[in-house]
């Protein structure tokens, strides 16, 4: 990829290109948890962006897409937004970094990708990060990584449309190689875990359905959850979050809330302790609790939570049978993907199974992605 970059580069604006990168990413566990104020648990993944860059003493940008195999140029001012959505995520970048009093001199790009898009994987992200980065590392503007992840995530709210939260910016700008990051959604504190499967392999399966409830059925969960912690507030006022609540403040108001809001509750208050066991379990390089706890994730997005779908639990239930170490849908649910933590020597057989039966009980094939932790935002020597 890095050499197909340059050829284009060389071709359309010469010599001198510097090459940026950043990348997709997954999280291990710490679903449904960042409304709820507690963590998300994400790390970077093998595939991303690539982008070389040079500034072009111009005040316009030319940008070329080789996925889409298209050039577009615009300017940087607000009414300058181009009309082709991959050059908003570049455009965006440029607005926010302007936004925050950040200089942007005009500059020539070619980039391309291996995020498969709309997975699940945040190929956004690795989009917005790539440029975040390497117009930081070109005007520096003295702007630090939290604040490129910012850049990242509201670009997807004013140029995108996308009202997203700060975790697949967070992970693509902070993402290092063999670490996942838990990140408190209250407080923004983050902290590095090693995560290093010796023996293990990362492999998600892309179901390819997206169920179509997703949003409303996403505002009634938060409403819930919002509902849940009002009640237990009455009698621990100090409580900002359901994520500050213990099983046994839920307990005490369940007679008041109705059942649902109560299973929706337990599972949050479950995930956040799920969260911090995994945490320790990788401390001592335990892989098999971290397993565990991804299946009670998926048993609680499942049966409590209820964002789960059919192509989903028959995935997870295969992983299950088949003696996966850990398999769980990954993000919001009502489709995408299961995350599944499985052993070299299973690798092989689980992945056929996987696709024989699923393409047998649904009528069409799902997709295998294997990844690496790896890491974020860079400049390629
Ligand atoms: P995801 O879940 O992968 O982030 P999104 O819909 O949020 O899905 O973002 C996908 C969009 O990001 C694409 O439609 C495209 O506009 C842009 N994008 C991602 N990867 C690339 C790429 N390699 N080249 C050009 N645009 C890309
Ligand atoms: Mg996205």
């Amino acid at each position: 990829m890095r050499t197909r970059i340059h050829e284009k580069f060389k071709d359309l604006f010469g010599e001198g290109g510097v090459q940026y990168a950043s990348a997709g990413r997954v999280n291990l566990i710490g679903e449904h948890t960042d409304y709820n104020g507690g963590y998300v648990f994400p790390g970077a993944i093998d595939c991303g962006i690539i982008a070389e860059i040079k500034v072009n003493g111009t005040d316009r940008v030319r940008a070329f897409s080789l996925d889409y195999n298209e050039e577009v140029t615009f300017g940087l001012n607000e009414e300058d937004k181009p009309s082709q959505a991959w050059a908003c995520y570049i455009f965006g970048v440029c607005r926010e970094t302007m936004k925050r009093g950040g200089k942007v001199a005009g500059f020539d790009t070619v980039f391309a990708g291996d995020v498969p898009l709309g997975a699940g994987l945040s190929s956004s992200a690795a989009l917005e990060s790539t440029f975040a980065f390497a117009i930081e590392d070109i005007n520096k503007n003295g702007i630090d990584r939290f604040e490129l992840a910012k850049i990242g995530q509201m670009t997807e709210h004013h140029y995108c449309g996308v009202n997203c939260g700060i975790m697949d910016q967070f992970a693509s700008c902070f993402g290092k190689q063999g670490s996942l990051i838990r990140l408190n959604c209250k407080t923004m504190e983050y902290k590095y875990f090693p995560f290093n499967p010796q023996g293990y392999k990362l492999v998600l399966i892309d179901s390819c359905v997206k169920h179509e409830l997703a949003s409303s059925a996403y505002n009634k969960r938060r409403q819930s959850c919002e509902n849940a912690a009002a009640h237990i507030r009455k009698n621990h006022p100090e409580i900002e979050f359901l994520s500050d609540c213990n099983r046994l403040w839920l307990d005490e108001v369940r007679s008041e809330i109705p059942e649902e809001d109560f299973l929706r509750a337990e599972y949050v208050i479950g995930e956040v302790q799920r969260v911090l066991d995994v945490c320790d379990a990788l401390e001592r390089g335990d892989y098999e609790t971290v397993g565990e706890m991804m299946y009670q994730t998926h048993f609680g997005l499942s049966k409590l939570y209820e964002v789960s779908c059919e192509e989903l639990d028959f995935l997870n239930k295969l992983a299950r049978k088949m003696d996966v170490t850990g398999s769980r849908v990954m993000g919001g649910g009502f489709g995408g993907c299961t995350i599944n933590l499985v052993k070299d020597e299973l690798y092989q057989s689980f992945i056929d199974a996987a696709r024989e039966q699923f393409a047998a009980r649904f009528g069409h094939d799902p997709k295998i992605y294997d990844v690496v932790i790896s890491d974020g935002a860079r400049r390629l020597k």
